[in-house]
């Protein structure tokens, strides 16, 4: 798997449609990591709870480019600098999904996608 550039994990596997939201499914997998962090370790506590924030912001329509930036400066921030694997888990994800997916990120920053959140809380405004 290594060779292939991924790993195992925990072995769990998650199946998405082409249909799926890129950037939302990230959003609800850092929310699961941040959920998750017992807060031991500052990269991993802060790191997940802003990578959150910047995908909330992104996912309301309010992000900008410079917040891809930030996410990928996040993950150099907690990679190799959390005591578990947790912290180190949460930035495949986002680091993936920005490989892979940056025109998905890019949809929402720049208008194409409308918002899927309201930015004053963390309702959502359409169905995705
Ligand atoms: S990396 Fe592990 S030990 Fe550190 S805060 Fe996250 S869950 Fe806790």
């Amino acid at each position: 798997m290594a060779a292939a550039g991924t790993m195992l994990g925990t072995t769990a596997v998650q199946i998405f449609s082409d249909q799926d939201d890129v950037v939302y499914a990230t959003y609800r997998w850092i929310e699961f990591y941040h959920h998750e962090s017992c807060g031991k370790c500052t990269p991993c506590r802060e790191g997940n709870y802003w990578m959150g924030q910047i995908l909330h912001r992104i996912l309301s329509g309010q992000g900008t480019h410079e917040d891809l930036d930030t996410l990928l400066d996040s993950c150099d921030n907690l990679l190799g600098r959390s005591f578990c694997a947790l912290g180190d888990g949460a930035t495949s994800p986002v680091t993936s999904s920005i490989q892979y997916f940056k025109q998905d990120y890019l949809d929402y920053i720049e208008g194409r996608k409308p918002p899927m959140f309201s930015p004053a809380d963390h309702s959502m405004v359409g169905a995705h």
